[in-house]
């Protein structure tokens, strides 16, 4: 198993990709922190991971509230006593983020503090925790869409998921040191519930998938494996790095 006696915090697993990295992880030996809002999803992806011979606590958290994850991390190292991975992964992604002229204050601080702010909280908190044992892997969840222009804007979306990597890179100096490892991925259009909005037709499915190279959209897999490279130490001389999965979108001009 590629995870064996390692512990993992995972931001946002009651549901898509979270959720299933939560499950390949335990497969593959790991012990799962599962965080999320959405409570009794949550409570059940742990169970079912229980049911299935792994081991899993799911703690209730806004992770956009400082105090929320301080007592995520206090709850994990209690169960689990460390954290060898982190995995900030929980986002959103609302309709009303569109172009800074119709965009509101609130919900450009809401994105901020739920896609960024919440990376910044579970680092302060965990972090302290990998330096004291010299070893740790952080994966950040970021996007595509940081390196493209679209002309339908999800300005705040786009800017949160830009400070990640910023953070990504400045971490993986920082702690680099410390034997603690640090790197994003940037996933180009995955089949989840966070696209829902957007595929409302077929005619809006359609104009996104003629962009995309490999002619179909992101699975969850095509994400999480990646995640579980990351969070291995098959990884042990990766840091700093940003890994576009996204079917050669990015890479396409025409
Ligand atoms: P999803 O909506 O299926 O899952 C996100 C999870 O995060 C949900 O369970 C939700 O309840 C949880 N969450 C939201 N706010 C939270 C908070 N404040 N505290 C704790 N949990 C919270 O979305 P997904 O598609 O699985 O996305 C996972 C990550 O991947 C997100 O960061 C998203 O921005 C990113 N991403 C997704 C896509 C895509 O196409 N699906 C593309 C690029 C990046």
């Amino acid at each position: 198993m590629r995870l064996q006696n390692k512990v993992a915090l995972i931001t946002g697993s009651a549901r898509g990709m979270g959720r299933a990295a939560a499950e390949l992880f335990a497969r593959e030996g790991a012990s799962i922190i599962l965080t999320d809002i959405a409570e009794q999803d949550g409570v059940e992806v742990a169970a079912s991971i229980c049911a299935n011979g792994g081991k899993a606590l799911f703690v209730p958290a806004n992770v956009a509230r400082a105090e929320d994850v301080q007592q995520l991390v206090e709850a994990g190292i209690s169960a689990f006593g460390t954290i060898d991975i982190l995995y900030n992964n929980a986002g959103i992604m609302p309709t009303s983020d569109t172009s800074v002229l119709d965009t509101s204050e609130e919900t450009w601080d809401q994105i901020m503090d739920v896609n960024l702010k919440s990376t910044f909280l579970c680092c302060k908190y965990v972090i302290p925790h990998m330096i004291e044992q010299q070893r740790g892997s952080i994966i950040n969840i970021s996007s595509m869409v940081v390196f493209l222009g679209c002309t339908v804007p999800q300005e705040a979306y786009g800017v949160a998921k830009g400070g990640l990597l910023a953070l990504t890179k400045s971490l993986a100096i920082q702690y680099g040191p410390a034997g603690i490892r640090c790197n994003a991925i940037c996933p180009g259009p995955i089949n989840t519930g966070l696209l829902d909005h957007l595929w409302t037709s077929d005619e809006e499915r359609n104009r996104r998938l003629s962009r995309i190279p490999l002619g179909r959209f992101g699975q969850i897999n095509d994400i999480i494996y990646f995640a579980l490279y990351l969070a291995s130490d098959e990884s042990s001389w990766t840091t700093g790095s940003w890994m576009t999965i996204d079917g050669g979108i990015s890479s396409n001009y025409f």
